[in-house]
């Protein structure tokens, strides 16, 4: 017998199992097992984790705390001249995005972004992911923290929320240039405007269009204007950081479902972490210049928000 002959197909297959492994984005260090699950400490460990096995790429960050005085933490990752920013859970139930969000930050730590600080902030709405709902409470009230932010046509706040508030600042004190805000649960990676108003272009529809294209390459969601594709929301996060400041701010809804299986999260994270940062990786390296809103805002248009994305 021929041993060659006996072998080689062994050898094919092994070599054709190799390059499968390695075209596979490494995301084994986050256990989804524990997706629905998780509590906010939970988070905090993997964050630190996170710094313990990547001392060099990764630092833990707070913004500040919540009414509970709960830090609201993140990691920073890789060290460039450019800051950039994925923040997720402004909605306590999506805890798909929040899952989504630790497979982005463990990605980053093994293959930091050349010439970028990527801070990534897993659960905004602390309290609302302890208790797996979608608003936080304040003395009885509950309030949109995604509703919370001023904008050109109204908010259910504003900034009635510490964590909202803490958010602002933050991204106004890191010169955050380009932004990703995770959900779920319909698929769709969208650009503004998304808010009450028949006039929804920018001056800048051709990139972002680059952007979210480029976004969803692998997840074959939807992509497109926030209010066309999803509906429209006053006081949005991701309206209010491309109004005020000017920063590439694309809302990533994310999966199929807010109560994703183990395998929907894992499917999920796999098909949007390489999209969330190649997004992050095109973008440009400066703010936007003309992000001001001269259109009129349609009262109207407020009874289209359903609340439940
Ligand atoms: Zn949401």
């Amino acid at each position: 017998m021929d041993l060659r002959l006996a072998r080689s197909p062994w050898i094919f297959l092994s070599s054709l199992l190799l390059a499968t492994v390695a075209a596979i984005p490494a995301q084994a260090a986050v256990d989804h097992q524990k997706a629905a699950t998780r509590q906010y400490s939970d988070v905090q460990v993997f964050l630190r984790e996170l710094v313990k096995s990547h001392p060099k790429q990764v630092q833990l960050f707070t913004i500040g705390q919540n009414e509970a005085g709960d830090a609201i933490e993140g990691v920073k990752i890789g060290s460039g001249a450019i800051s950039n920013l994925v923040v997720s859970t402004h909605h306590g139930n999506e805890y798909g995005s929040t899952e989504v969000a630790l497979a982005v930050a463990d990605s980053l730590a093994q293959n930091p972004l050349k010439g970028q600080a990527v801070f990534v902030i897993p659960v905004l709405n602390v309290s609302g992911y302890n208790h797996r709902v979608r608003w936080e409470i304040l003395s009885g009230h509950s309030w949109d923290p995604n509703r919370n932010y001023p904008g050109p046509c109204g908010t259910e706040g504003p900034f009635t929320l510490k964590s909202t508030q803490a958010l602002a600042s933050f991204i106004d004190h890191e010169k955050i240039v380009t932004s990703a805000t995770l959900h779920t649960f319909h698929p769709a990676v969208v650009y503004p405007w998304g808010m009450g108003t028949p006039d929804l272009s920018t001056p800048y529809d051709d990139l972002f269009k680059e952007m979210v294209q480029g976004a969803a390459l692998e997840s074959k969601y939807p992509t497109g204007n926030s209010t066309e594709l999803i509906y429209a929301a006053n006081g949005a996060y991701e309206d209010y950081a491309f109004w005020k400041h000017g920063i590439w701010s694309i809302l990533f809804e994310l999966g199929f479902s807010h109560d994703p299986s183990v395998a929907d999260v894992q499917a999920t994270a796999q098909v949007n972490v390489p999209g969330i940062r190649r997004m992050l990786e095109q973008a440009p390296r400066t703010r936007a210049e003309k992000h001001g809103f001269s259109g009129t805002c349609d009262d109207s248009r407020k009874s289209m928000d359903r609340h439940d994305e």
